[in-house]
């Protein structure tokens, strides 16, 4: 019998079945429990020390009893400490990326996903690496300099050699003013020495989703192809820390299972890594599964509605308070505007999930591998966010200062946000707005901007700043940062 303990590097023991439904019991139990329910409140609040604000995040059952709660006013709570908490360490600022799928090749069998070998009507689709140059091009002309990798599992396709090619590539192009500063890359679980190359590769954040952490459903949805692994499914990410990647990005595809289990899983995952690594995950996706080629995502049982979606986007958000928390154009407009409150610091925007799309003057269908329900140009949604009080960032400064892992948990606690974060969206705006932004989206990110600068806390820093914002107005200067 496997026993829970988050320090161990075997799934069954930190990813604990036993744990997990516990931990829902204990939630169920307690979620009337306003004594309780208050204290975890009181916990999860930021608090001023030396630096600023801190947080001290809550355990998966704490975090859990806030999520089994439905009493309005302590909902409301939570939602508020959530805002307080993205306010106080992300600011106002969203950062912006745009996914490209270089092959939907695959040899799994994911019940769920468009990809899945048996899929017969999908479009094969591999990109040559004149291909990735000319997708790599029309995202920097879109003005993207952030992409997240896709690709299916296919040793024999899509190789790690595929990979790091694509990569190589990618960082190469300089369009016009254009450059793709991080590559974050979301690929199958692999080994060590594979994660030791994506590293010297130079990528970001390796980003891997767990699906579900429930193992008899995680083996019925993926009933054949290596992903069927459980075990070496969910230790993935030890791997990948173990071949030096310092950046890790956690998710699960809600709707699979149960959330309240997905839930616990998930922040019991973050909890073994700031166990064993001393560093939590950089980033937690939420990704909801959507209707695709060959999916119909009323066939499964655990479609999960807004509200619970959002609820449990802010209890993400008071559980782990210094993790980024992406949310991808699976979502739409509606939905994103109420959860970049509750703790969303990253978005996508303009994305097409299909293998060579940002080419294709129409928006394909045939090797897409979810329906996109926010469809608006990247253009659109940076207007949308600044009018709605959120400041777009193309900013890729930290892992290029070294500024990752640990080095980028303790900035983050240290409170400089405000004097490095903030000055650098504002630069990488104003590229955005000069390059490639239209007139009115300019006119109102040119305001916004000058308003901003004046949050800078330093005088020096902000005057920097303002010369530097200055000079790419007027030059074709670029990628300067703090
Ligand atoms: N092949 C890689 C792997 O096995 O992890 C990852 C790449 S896959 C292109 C990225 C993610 O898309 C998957 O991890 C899954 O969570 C998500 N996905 C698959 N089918 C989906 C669907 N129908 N709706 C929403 N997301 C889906």
């Amino acid at each position: 019998m496997a026993v829970y303990n988050p320090k161990s590097l075997k799934a069954e023991e930190f990813i604990h079945d036993g744990e997990i439904l516990a931990t829902i019991e204990y939630a169920e139990a307690n979620k009337n429990n306003i004594e309780l329910i208050d204290e975890i409140l009181e916990k999860a609040r930021p608090k001023k020390d030396g630096n600023g604000l801190v947080c001290k995040g809550l355990t998966h059952r704490e975090a859990s009893v806030l999520l089994a709660c439905d009493i309005p006013e302590k909902v409301e709570e939570i939602y508020k400490i959530a805002e307080e908490i993205k306010l106080a360490f992300y600011g106002n600022r969203i950062v912006m990326f745009a996914p490209l799928y270089l092959s939907n090749y695959c040899v799994n069998g994911c019940l769920y996903c468009p990809y899945h070998f048996k899929n017969k009507h999908i479009t094969r689709k591999k990109l040559t690496q004149e291909e990735v140059k000319a997708e790599v091009i029309a995202l920097q002309d879109m003005g993207h300099k952030r992409l997240a990798i896709e690709a299916g599992e296919d040793p024999v396709n899509n190789p790690i050699e595929y990979i790091l090619e694509c990569i190589k590539t990618i960082y190469s192009i300089n369009h016009k003013n254009g450059a793709i500063r991080r590559v974050n890359v979301n690929i199958a679980a692999t080994t060590v020495e594979n994660y030791r190359k994506l590293k010297d590769a130079g990528i970001g954040t390796y980003i891997l989703f767990q699906e579900t952490y429930h193992k008899e459903s995680y083996l019925k949805l993926h009933p054949t192809g290596p992903k069927h692994d459980y075990d070496y499914h969910t230790e993935a990410m030890d791997r990948a820390m173990e071949g030096g990647i310092d950046d890790v990005g956690l998710g699960v595809l809600f709707g699979l299972e149960t959330y309240k289990y997905e839930f616990a899983g998930l922040i019991m995952h973050a909890e073994h890594l700031e166990a064993v690594h001393g560093v939590g995950p950089h980033t937690i996706s939420v990704p909801r599964l959507k209707r695709a080629d060959d999916i119909d995502p009323d066939e499964f049982d655990n479609s999960l509605a807004d509200d619970k979606f959002e609820k449990i986007i802010a209890c993400i958000r008071l559980a782990v308070p210094y993790t980024g928390m992406i949310i991808s154009t699976r979502e739409n407009e509606k939905v994103r505007e109420r959860v970049l409150r509750l703790g969303i610091s990253q978005i996508s925007g303009g994305s097409r999930t299909s293998v060579g799309g940002y080419t294709e003057e129409e928006r394909p269908h045939d090797s897409e591998q979810f329906d996109v329900s926010d469809q608006r140009s990247l253009d659109e949604v940076v207007k949308w966010l600044m009018d709605n009080g959120h400041i777009p960032s193309f900013c890729t400064a930290c892992y290029r200062e070294g500024r990752t892992g640990d080095r980028f948990m303790s900035f983050c606690k240290s409170g400089q946000i405000l004097n490095f974060c903030h000055p650098n969206a504002l630069m990488t705006l104003t590229e955005y707005l000069v390059d490639y932004a239209s007139e009115e989206t300019k006119r109102v990110g040119f305001a916004l901007i000058e308003k901003e600068l004046e949050k800078i806390p330093r005088e020096r820093t902000k005057e920097i700043a303002k010369e530097h914002i200055e000079d790419i107005k007027n030059s074709n200067s670029r990628d300067f940062r703090f």
